[in-house]
């Protein structure tokens, strides 16, 4: 039986990071928060994650930084590699000047531990509950509240709803209703392997990216350099969207057969890969109607190519409690100013994404060439100059877009 209390909270549809940390940053500004998460029991998929200086801006913003930075492991450099010849073609160096830089590091975490920090915040949060087996099917408004509906038929009410339902968003069709995503047309393959079957010779304490013509690879070390993330990546024009379905070593193989063995061994040395057809879509402006709004992949789903979708979405998280906490009285008004602040930056983010693949990571011959070339005339500090935007901030200031 909900009471009246329970209708002042505000729902958050999706448990993933973004809605655990939206959660977290709406409870700590004294909101009742209440999580429907469709899978029966929370988790993420035992696979790495990069985090950027504006992550661990994020963490500390929601109170979670010191137990965040603990379980990361923090590397030397983004290391670019030419996935013909094997020769480096630019690292940004990760180290004290770039740390001073942006006031944070750069790091990689494990998925799981990402999303336990939240989880273990929100389960002892006192004003956070938390419903599994719920998925949000719609919802439906008035003048104070929302009323979210439930696949078992079942009801709940709140003053708003965030739909933090990820890529696939059944908050976002009701309320975009723009359609399935876009097939991108690559399919990434993931493994995870203990750190020391791991090649020696590419066995580095940075996250390496090999780009080579229409593939490429990254690596990097995880868990206290316990095991080894693997993401391979090839533009193979798959067309049907899949999640983590099994595939054999040799299938993995197919679309790789053209680079250098050094990046090659890497699908060699991976075990159990498993594959994802990626999808995105095509920025949008609507992510708000009334008292219901978007967040993370369910407002701005992207490639992973800027390594950003995650941090994107714990910067949502932090934006959106902000300007609840700034409009206390109107969360309508609140709402619309969060989808104001953010709306810009993760624009730039999801078409830089697509950008990084067609022009730096998967290009050919002379397109290639000239990557090559105009990544070596840049210095450390033009790299450092470039990522000012996205890096120095953590999404909540004006002209966070970089304009
Ligand atoms: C290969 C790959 C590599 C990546 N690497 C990086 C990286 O290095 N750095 C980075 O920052 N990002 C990265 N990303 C992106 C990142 O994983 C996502 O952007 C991020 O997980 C989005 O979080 P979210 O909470 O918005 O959505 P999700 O993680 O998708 O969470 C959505 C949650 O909602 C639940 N749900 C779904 N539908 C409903 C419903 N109707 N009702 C209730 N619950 C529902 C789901 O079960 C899930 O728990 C990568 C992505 C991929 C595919």
């Amino acid at each position: 039986m909900e009471t009246d209390d329970d209708a002042n909270r505000i729902m958050i549809a999706g448990g993933g990071i973004g809605g655990l940390a939206a959660a977290l940053g709406l409870a700590r500004r004294g909101r009742a928060v209440l999580i429907l998460e469709k899978a029966p029991a929370l988790g993420e998929i035992g696979a790495g994650i990069q985090l950027g200086p504006n992550a661990f801006h994020c963490f500390d913003a929601l109170g979670v930084g010191e137990v965040a930075r603990a379980m990361a492991v923090y590397i030397d450099a983004l290391r670019l590699m030419d996935a013909l010849t094997a020769e480096e073609i630019i690292h940004v160096d990760l180290g004290e000047k770039f740390r001073a830089r942006f006031k944070n590091p750069y790091a990689v975490v494990h998925r799981g531990d990402l999303h336990g920090v939240f989880l273990r915040a929100c389960r002892e949060h006192p004003r956070i509950g938390l419903e599994v087996d719920s998925e949000v099917v719609g919802y439906a408004q008035d003048s104070r509240y929302v009323t979210a509906r439930l696949a078992s038929g079942a009801t709940r009410r709140g003053v708003c709803l965030i739909g933090a339902d990820g890529l696939w968003s059944n908050v976002r069709k009701q309320l975009v209703g723009d359609g399935p995503p876009r097939v991108a047309g690559h399919t990434t393959y993931r493994s995870v392997i203990p750190a020391n079957q791991m090649a020696e010779d590419i066995r580095w304490n940075a996250a390496t990216l090999w780009a080579g013509p229409k593939c490429h690879l990254v690596h990097y070390p995880l868990s206290g350099w316990k095991v080894f993330n693997l993401v391979i990546t090839a533009h193979n024009d798959a067309r049907e969207p899949a999640a983590g379905v099994p595939i054999p070593q040799d299938e993995v193989l197919k679309g790789f057969a053209h680079i250098h063995p050094k990046a090659r061994q890497i699908i060699h040395i991976g075990k159990d890969w498993k594959y994802w057809v990626l999808c995105d879509r095509d920025p949008v402006e609507n992510w708000v109607d009334g008292r219901v709004a978007l967040l993370g992949d369910a407002a701005h789903p992207m490639l992973q190519y800027m390594a950003q979708g995650a941090c994107m979405a714990m910067e949502d998280a932090v934006c959106l409690a902000h300007m609840v906490d700034a409009f206390p009285e109107d969360l309508e008004q609140a709402l619309v100013a969060y989808r104001n602040r953010r709306v810009l930056r993760t624009t730039r983010v999801q078409l830089l994404s697509r950008a990084m693949g067609e022009h730096v990571y998967h290009p050919d011959g002379a397109h290639a060439h000239l990557r090559n070339s105009v990544m070596r005339s840049k210095t450390q500090e033009d790299w450092y100059e470039s990522l000012a935007w996205l890096y120095g901030s953590n999404g909540l200031e004006d002209n966070n877009f970089g304009g």
